[in-house]
């Protein structure tokens, strides 16, 4: 178990580049189990918040959305598994238990777009972020440590 990553900090962004850097130093702090939960609207930036981690941590595939699936896991530095939850509905866990044990790792560190929709199943969070439109290009960027480093 890692230390606890104890942030609470608040970022505003003008363009995705800005929203990428911030993801890369964000990533360059985490440890391997971390969950990152990745909130916000359609268009906030979570892809593009996962592709600047993804990069930081040494991923060098396309880092898009998930289509077809929950979720991918890159090779990085790490393991780096992305996943997109928009496409499930609720009450998916008690269905599918177990279903996103293939990316929540020890060894990966993970990014979880629509996090909401898991509900109980994410455990072990080490930090959420949260993106919201400001206005044009502008994005508002809030990191909030849940006190877990990593999952053990
Ligand atoms: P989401 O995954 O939240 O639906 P995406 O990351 O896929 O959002 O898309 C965000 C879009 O907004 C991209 O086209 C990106 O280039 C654009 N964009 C413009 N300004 C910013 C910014 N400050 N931060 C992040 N993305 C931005
Ligand atoms: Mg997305």
């Amino acid at each position: 178990m890692g230390e606890p990553l104890l942030v609470d900090e608040r970022h505003r962004t003008e363009s995705a580049a800005e929203t990428e850097a911030i993801a890369a130093e964000i990533a360059s702090r985490l440890e391997p189990g971390a969950v990152v939960l990745v909130s916000g609207d359609l268009g906030a930036g979570k892809t593009t918040f996962v592709r600047g981690a993804a990069r930081a941590l040494g991923v060098s595939e396309p880092v898009t959305s998930p289509t077809f699936t929950i979720g991918q896991r890159y090779a990085g530095d790490l393991p780096v598994s992305h996943l997109d939850l928009y496409r499930l509905e609720g009450a998916f866990a008690a269905e599918e238990p177990g279903l996103l044990d293939d990316y929540l790792t020890p060894d990966a560190i993970a990014f979880v777009e629509w996090p909401e929709v898991a509900g109980a199943e994410l455990d072990g969070i080490t930090l959420r972020v949260a993106i919201a439109h400001a206005g044009g290009d502008a994005r508002v960027i809030e990191v909030e440590g849940v006190g877990e480093g990593a999952r053990g």
